[in-house]
């Protein structure tokens, strides 16, 4: 067996950027595709995005969401009917103008969002109170014609969901749009073991076309934030330009109340920055690809029979409860494989010699504190699942120390830009509540408002710039 080793990865106290760049490479999530800013999804990294699609869909569908599928293409005219709506998107809008040789009539946009044209199918759909509400989802991919990228974080393509649902009253619209901020929430912070802040975005941060809308904020190992889902209630904005009305019950044509809401691979993204280290990946076992790698090792053709045997055995029960892979691969030596597992982040190791064999044990390295110990064959189902249960658990604790560790309640402005310049993180600071006073906080801090916390209280306190008296707390940080 050669003895060749996984190359170092860069430390992520040396270069932050650096070190996640080569993590998403050398994982072998991502490849650079020949098309500026769009990304290779390969199988190891696809199978963490199938993963999360299957546990979110069925949150979305028993939160009582269908999935439909709407055209890639938008006519122009459609993108234009709501103001902002366009003004918003255009300069991320990527066109398609010819169809063959054959200019086309009418540009068509590659969907940035699909509201435009769900809304124009909306509007033949309902006629009455009784074909509301209406639920749809829809898994898609988008394109946003981006000028800098990253892999996961921001790319021109990438693939999502997005809800779209109509409803009879304001009311309903916004208890829609909170419970789908909460379904986010619960998913991120139990499947994702990344501790999110859910808030209101303010009115210069929110989507292009919305009344309001709601965010889940995470904070990266770097000290950035990452906007991880939003969620919109649209108001009556999409349901205007679209003339999407119904009769009431009372006998009135009105028009619908909307809201939209959406989740991308940008997780991904939000994954590695939470949980890796120096080392590569660490995953979440509910996401993880595989849960266990199981790496055999031997000396001479009598050990590798014998050992081979045993993992078969293992593998066979195992394979039952996990998500489970079997590394025979013969030209790599067990601590090349080591450091590769390693390097992707699958939560839990066995390492299977003569030596497990001849006790009936599997030794075991779980990879997120490091840690080595070994269990017995007869009871390893139910370690292993507890041990899963402790890495799902023991990620989540760690991610929120860290955000602990990094949350400032800051009341000044010199020690809000110190802040800001050095270390980052999240800032709590009191905010007017003017958009002005927002603008120049970024301009001088690269700072931006994530969210406004839905479950921070009011409080007496002086805007962090301007020095006026607000009862408003806003959460702070630079943003990827
Ligand atoms: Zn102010």
């Amino acid at each position: 067996m050669e003895k060749k080793f996984v190359e170092a990865l860069t430390s992520q106290k040396d270069d932050f950027s650096k070190w996640y760049t080569e993590v998403v490479l050398k994982a072998g999530l991502v490849d650079y595709s020949p098309v500026k800013g769009c990304m290779v999804i390969k199988p190891y990294g696809y199978a963490i995005w199938e993963n999360i699609q299957k546990i979110l869909d069925e949150k979305i569908k028993a939160t009582g969401h269908e999935n439909a599928y709407f055209p890639l293409f938008i006519p122009k005219s459609f993108l234009e009917k709501e103001a902002e709506h366009v003004e918003g998107f255009s300069p991320q809008v990527a066109w398609v103008t010819k169809g063959g040789d054959e200019d086309l009539f009418e540009p068509l946009a590659v969907r940035p969002t699909s509201e435009s044209i769900i809304c124009s199918m909306y509007a033949k759909w309902i006629q009455s109170w009784r074909d509301l509400p209406v639920l749809i989802n829809q898994w898609a991919n988008v394109v946003r014609w981006e000028k800098e990228t990253r892999p996961f974080l921001r790319t021109t393509e990438f693939l999502w969901q997005e809800g779209h649902t109509a409803h009879r009253t304001l009311e309903e619209a916004e208890e829609e749009a909170l419970k789908m901020l909460f379904v986010y929430k619960d998913f991120v912070e139990n499947d994702l073991a990344i501790p999110v802040i859910a808030g209101k975005k303010t009115e210069n941060e929110k989507f292009a076309g919305a009344l309001h809308t709601y965010s889940i904020e995470v904070l990266l190992a770097d000290g950035r934030a990452l906007q991880a889902g939003t969620s919109h209630n649209l108001g009556q904005h999409f349901a205007k330009a679209f003339d999407i009305m119904f009769q009431d019950l009372d006998g009135e044509r009105k028009y619908v109340w909307q809201t939209s809401w959406g989740v991308s691979t940008r997780l991904i993204g939000a994954l590695i920055m939470t949980h890796g280290d120096d080392y590569g990946l660490v995953l979440p076992p509910r996401v993880a690809p595989y849960q266990i790698v199981i790496i055999p090792i031997w000396k001479n053709d009598a050990e590798r029979e014998k050992v081979y045997n045993y993992v078969d055995e293992i593998y066979n029960i195992l394979k039952r409860y996990f998500r489970v892979k079997v590394d025979k691969d013969e030209e790599h030596t067990p601590g090349w494989k080591f450091n590769e597992y390693e390097l992707k982040g699958v939560p839990v190791r066995l390492e299977i010699g003569p030596k497990e064999v001849d006790k009936q044990e599997i030794f075991v390295a779980r990879r997120d504190l490091r840690l080595k110990m070994s269990y017995k064959k007869e009871n390893m189902v139910e370690e292993l699942s507890n041990l899963l249960d402790d890495i799902q658990k023991t990620l989540f604790q760690k991610a929120l120390k860290f955000r602990e560790e990094n949350f400032h309640n800051v009341r000044d402005f010199n020690t809000f830009k110190e802040i800001m310049d050095t270390k980052r993180g999240f800032v709590k600071a009191s905010w007017c509540g003017d958009g002005e006073c927002e603008l120049k906080i970024k301009e001088l801090t690269g700072a931006t408002i994530r969210n406004l916390p839905l479950d921070w209280k009011e409080e007496e306190g002086k805007c962090v710039l301007c020095g006026k008296e607000t009862k408003i707390k806003a959460l702070f940080a630079k943003a990827y």
